[in-house]
């Protein structure tokens, strides 16, 4: 038998075991991790919608009516009008023909790509997507080629030099460094060379673009130029649950296809009922994304003058870089001394080198906790920052 035990060691010497916290308490961002109180700065609730009465109420009127299990898979005769009713209010929600309801968005992006691209065809993957596209990519026996982050120039000459069906698969907003991707040079390409376009704008729905209508739109994209988009519900409408929106043929042909689609229980109808809520509150609560827009400037700008090392990113995620996988840890960690919870991010999750504090604001931080994160920053920054910050002066 594989030495399993010695692997798990050799993992705990390089920095790179990975340890799950006992969470409790309903209200982010204030948990308890393993009982300790800690203030999160680490999910990805957005907009501080996960705990939000108004959801909470409908998912237990949902409950009551509805009852609780999905009981059998869509094809079956799980397809509850309420996951029905999701569907034509996200399709409205980002602005396309139709949607169709996933279990999860590591399921829809394994469906999506495994459905519409086989062997024979070619995917071509930025380097930094998500495990769930990396998954889908290998699982649909195409040829992948993976082009660096971003590079659409690189993509180009890929794109020029491969024959038979294509398709370019693309983080919206990539989720470790939260920038967006080059949607409209992607679009421009894909036009040119007759490739199809799929964007996961998971963390991009909610927080990006009018009304939160994601990164597709706020480039002045169509669904022409983007056939299909994945979202998930797990991250800024604070439920669960995921989507791909686009025409309906297309969905249709995901509805025959897709395997996580077809052959797993459909979600509890009381939670389609909670997403129609939130997909209301995000539409329309703006005030929401202005709060979070001055956090994130507000941070941008004083952990830099600290001398932390950040990307280039206007989104919630803010990632501090580190690059040493121990390192990360050891700030981590002296951050949650003072009662900030803020996880290290290090490979394979990331490239080697790349290790990081994955840092995300939520509406739900008030100035004050952002204040006591900069403090905790301030009293815990290492050496190489300091000296960064001096340099700096
Ligand atoms: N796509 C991206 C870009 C993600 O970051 C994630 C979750 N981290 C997913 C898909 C998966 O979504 P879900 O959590 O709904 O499975």
């Amino acid at each position: 038998m594989r030495d399993f035990a010695a692997e798990l060691e050799q993992r705990r010497e390089a920095g790179l075991y990975r340890i799950r916290r006992h969470m409790s308490g309903p209200h982010q961002p204030m948990l308890t991790a393993d009982g300790d109180p800690v203030l999160a700065f680490c999910s990805n609730d957005y907009l501080g919608l996960a705990s939000h009465p108004e959801l909470v109420d409908a998912a237990t009127s949902g409950l009551v009516e509805h009852g609780l299990g999905g009981a059998s898979s869509h094809l079956i005769c799980g397809h509850h009008s309420e996951h029905h009713r999701l569907e034509d209010r996200l399709a409205a929600f980002t602005r396309r023909s139709g949607a169709l309801f996933f279990s999860t968005g590591y399921m829809a992006n394994v469906g999506v790509i495994t459905a519409i691209a086989g062997k024979g065809d070619t995917i071509f993957s930025d380097a930094l997507n998500h495990a769930s596209i990396i998954d889908g990519c290998r699982l649909s026996g195409a040829q992948v080629n993976i082009y660096p982050h971003a590079d659409t120039a690189t993509l180009a000459e890929q794109l020029a030099a491969t024959d038979g069906h294509k398709v370019v698969v693309t983080d919206g907003v990539f989720s470790m460094d939260g920038d967006i991707a080059p949607l409209r040079e992607l679009a421009s390409l894909c036009r040119q060379h007759d490739a199809l376009l799929i964007v996961d704008d998971a963390h991009g729905f909610g927080c990006v673009g009018p009304q939160g209508r994601g990164a597709v739109l706020d480039a002045g994209l169509s669904e022409e130029d983007v056939p299909l988009v994945v979202g998930t519900l797990g991250k800024a409408f604070g439920t669960s649950g995921a989507f791909v929106a686009g025409p309906p043929m297309l969905l249709d042909y995901l509805v025959q296809k897709a395997r996580s689609y077809i052959y797993t229980t459909a979600m509890p109808p009381a939670l389609a009922t909670a997403s129609c809520r939130s997909v209301d509150l995000v539409e329309h609560d703006e005030h929401r994304r202005g709060h979070l827009a001055r956090l994130v400037n507000r941070f941008r700008s004083e952990a830099a003058t600290m001398g932390y090392d950040l990307m280039p990113s206007a989104t919630p995620i803010q990632p501090i870089m580190i690059g040493d996988p121990h390192e990360a840890m050891r700030l981590s960690t002296a951050l949650e001394k003072r009662g900030i919870l803020v996880t290290a991010i290090r490979p394979p999750t990331v490239p080697k080198g790349e290790s990081r504090l994955r840092v995300t604001f939520s509406a739900a931080h008030t100035e004050d906790q952002l204040d006591q994160l900069l403090d905790a920053l301030r009293e815990s920054a290492p050496r190489a920052v300091t000296d960064r910050a001096l340099a700096n002066v």
